[in-house]
């Protein structure tokens, strides 16, 4: 039986909760990974992963986090800097709270989210950072000026961790969800939706299971052992 090898790996995800988080916690728990998550907010769910209460703007809360995760699962493998916001609006109307709001859990929440884990993961000589940038980042997006700030920096992050981490094993790579279903596109106004649905060559959002099963394989030192450094758009051929 072929596998990803990702059985018993501990995995984190950040805003796990909801949303793509969500999709990633239940996929990787299925393919065998001992999966903890943190969110803001954390539900009552019916599932085997580890949900636990952090910010990602608050290093404290991060490093209390990973405290937890190490001493219930155990040394990490895998994480998944996935949690994510926006404040949109066009580049003369962003105030300077939209551009804090954003830097702080986009850019500074995944320092926060990678910093305590990555020593551990170059003892274990054995890791693989996924953050999530976006489409937006890497084509850009009228009125997400301050989002694809932050979401380009992101990938200028993990080819820089991608160099770093090369002599320990450890590896870093984006992935550049296209537009996806869920609550944060939700929040789109229809016509504006429709507008974009139009021109995505597939002529329609990709689904939280697109980017679940990206990052596993990005995850995976199976299927990717040798892929670091890298941006792995799933956009439905939404390129230029
Ligand atoms: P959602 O808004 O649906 O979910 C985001 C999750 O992150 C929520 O659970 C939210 O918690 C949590 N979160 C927000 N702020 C913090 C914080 N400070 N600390 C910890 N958790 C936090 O977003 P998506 O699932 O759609 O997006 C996930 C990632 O994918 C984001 O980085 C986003 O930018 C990126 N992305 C999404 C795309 C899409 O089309 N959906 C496209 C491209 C990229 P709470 O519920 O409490 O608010």
């Amino acid at each position: 039986m072929v596998s990803l090898g990702l059985e018993d790996k501990v995995i984190v995800v950040t805003g796990g909760n909801r949303g793509l988080g969500a999709a990633m916690v239940s996929l990787l728990t299925e393919l065998g990974a001992k999966v903890a998550y943190t969110d803001i907010s954390i539900d009552e769910k019916d599932n085997k992963a580890l949900g636990i209460k952090a910010d990602v703007t608050d290093i404290t809360s991060m490093e209390e986090a990973a405290k937890t995760i190490k001493e219930k699962l155990g040394p990490v493998y895998g994480v998944v800097a996935n949690a994510g916001i926006t404040r949109d609006n066009f580049f003369t109307k962003l105030t300077s709270q939209d551009w804090d709001a954003v830097i702080n859990v986009n850019l500074k929440g995944v320092v926060n989210t990678i910093k305590p884990f990555l020593e551990g993961m170059y003892e274990q000589n054995a890791g693989s950072i996924v953050c999530i940038s976006s489409i937006s980042g890497d084509r850009g997006n009228a009125g997400q000026v301050n989002y694809s700030a932050t979401k380009a920096a992101v990938i200028g992050m993990v080819k820089s961790l991608a160099r770093e981490g090369a002599r320990y094993n450890v590896r870093a790579n984006a992935i550049a969800p296209g537009f996806i279903n869920t609550e944060m596109t939700q929040a789109i106004p229809e016509k504006v939706r429709d507008k974009i649905t139009a021109e995505i060559p597939f002529r329609r959002f990709g689904e939280p299971q697109d980017i679940a099963w990206a990052t596993a394989y990005l995850l995976s030192p199976v299927a990717s052992s040798y892929v670091s450094g890298e941006v792995l758009r799933v956009n439905g051929a939404h390129h230029t």
